[in-house]
């Protein structure tokens, strides 16, 4: 399981750029296939063989010209209840601001590893500049320039030192598919639970310093058995209901990526929006089976809107990963609850399926024949072989005698037909071009 990092402080310091260049290495390795970056805020991040996830809390309130003292409170309380580490930026050109002071109080109660970081020092001079910070109260700092990247590599070696032990996830000892359930707040995710599972477990416990705990509990409804990955993000109902992309994110990172695949409930009357979005990004960013569940279809007039029509609509917003289950359901009158079980575990096959190097090549390489990618400068690619890789997601590799002449549609268009060919309905797959 990864740690999770989040990055607080006011707006201006350099949170986002900073954040750019934790993420950058991996992000252009994970995101030159889709070709799209979606959420701008979260990414993965590496040091020293240790991997942690990165969220740029700055980053969800960007373009408000002022912002209330008040909103970034709110978002350092969640940083600070959801994170296992949090780095604290502030910026050495404009000194301790009352902004600072604010957040530095609310990190000094915390017991969590808060690593204060000193940005924009991009000369000697400016080190010295950096001795008021010690008055924040948080101890021993670090200065770094985020525009040049010095000073980052101490920090980040401080920072993998202090992240805690995660538990180590291991796929063989539990075989059962891990779903989690995400969703905005109010989208009815508790409903669904307590419908699908008939207990309530999953109402207020407030549990004080068990953020870090993934809780898979096993289950056996309609004959189905998984485990449901209950975090204390969702565990815990929202004090105040938030309805910023951000709580969202926040609350379900941790549970999408600990499980296998992600049930994603949608309030029917409210349509796919902003928030449902980022957690969809989030979890094709991670790789996981997803099933989009349109609940509360109880209150929607079926003569205004049809289950067609509104499936076309959210598939809109899905682009370019639209092969996606999309059920329409009720936690209220329990309608469809089993097919969603159903779906999401077939979800969790599709997933997990093998295809063979021999049928691989036997099935694609006419299709590449018949439809090669185009030449480009007067060469012709040639695509000799193909094999799915050996990874946890799927991944598909393609050998080619002139890979980087290989574009985006033609990848796209590789996509379509391996899954008019396979059924990977829900789950996000990789598709590389390699020199043979
Ligand atoms: P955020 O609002 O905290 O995410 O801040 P940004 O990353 O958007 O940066 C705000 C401004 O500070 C931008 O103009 C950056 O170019 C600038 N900036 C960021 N890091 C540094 C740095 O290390 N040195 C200097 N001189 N400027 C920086
Ligand atoms: P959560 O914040 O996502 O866990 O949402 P809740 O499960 O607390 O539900 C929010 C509100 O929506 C509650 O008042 C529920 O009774 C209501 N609700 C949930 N599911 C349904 C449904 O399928 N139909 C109707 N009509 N109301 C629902």
């Amino acid at each position: 399981m990864n740690n999770i990092v989040a990055i607080v402080g006011r707006p201006n310091v350099g949170k986002s750029t900073f954040f750019n260049r934790l993420i950058q290495r991996r992000e252009a390795i994970v995101d030159s296939v889709s070709g799209v970056t979606r959420d701008r805020n979260y990414g993965k991040s590496e040091w020293n063989g240790k991997e942690f996830s990165v969220i740029d809390t700055g980053g969800y309130i960007k373009g408000s010209d002022d912002i209330f003292e008040g909103e970034i409170r709110r978002q350092v309380e969640l940083a600070i209840d959801e994170a296992d580490a949090i780095i604290f930026v502030v910026d050495v050109e404009e000194g301790i601001t009352p902004m600072d002071d604010e957040v530095a109080k609310l990190l000094r109660k915390v017991k969590k590893p808060v690593i204060l970081v000193v940005n924009k020092v991009d000369n000697a001079m400016r080190e010295k500049d950096a001795f008021e910070f010690y008055n924040l109260g948080l101890g021993d700092y670090y200065t770094i320039s985020g525009m040049s990247g010095s000073g980052t590599g101490e920090l980040l070696d401080k920072l993998v030192e202090v992240l805690p032990e995660m538990p180590e996830v291991t796929e063989e000892v539990e075989p059962l598919p891990r779903f989690c359930v995400v969703g905005r707040p109010n989208a009815g995710k508790s409903s669904f639970i307590n419908a699908l599972i008939g207990e309530d477990r999953f109402v207020v416990t407030d549990i004080a310093g068990t953020t870090r705990d993934a809780i898979d509990t096993k289950y056996n409804r309609f004959g189905f058995e998984f485990n449901l990955v209950d975090t204390a993000g969702i565990r815990r109902k929202a004090k105040v209901k938030e309805d910023l992309e951000f709580y969202s994110v926040m609350r379900s990172v941790r549970a999408i990526e600990h499980s296998d695949v992600c049930l994603l409930v949608i309030d029917a009357t409210r349509g796919f929006e902003g928030q449902d979005q980022s957690i969809f990004w989030l979890a094709e960013k991670n790789r996981k089976g997803i099933v989009i569940l349109v609940n509360k279809w109880d209150l929607v007039e079926k003569d205004t809107m049809s289950a067609r029509d509104y499936e076309r609509k959210i598939r809109e917003e899905l682009q370019p990963f639209t092969d996606v289950p999309i059920l329409f359901i009720s936690a209220l009158t329990k309608q469809r609850l089993l097919k969603a079980l159903e779906t999401a575990v077939e979800v969790f096959e599709n997933r997990k399926q093998r295809i063979s190097t021999s049928k691989f090549n036997e099935l694609m390489l006419p299709i590449i024949e018949a439809t090669p990618p185009p030449a480009l400068k007067g060469k012709y690619v040639k695509i000799k072989y193909c094999m799915q890789l050996p990874t946890p997601t799927p991944q598909f590799v393609f050998f080619a005698n002139l890979p980087q002449y290989v574009k985006d549609p033609y990848k796209r268009f590789i996509e379509n037909k391996l899954r008019e060919q396979y059924n990977f309905s829900g789950v996000p797959i990789d598709i590389y071009f390699r020199q043979k």
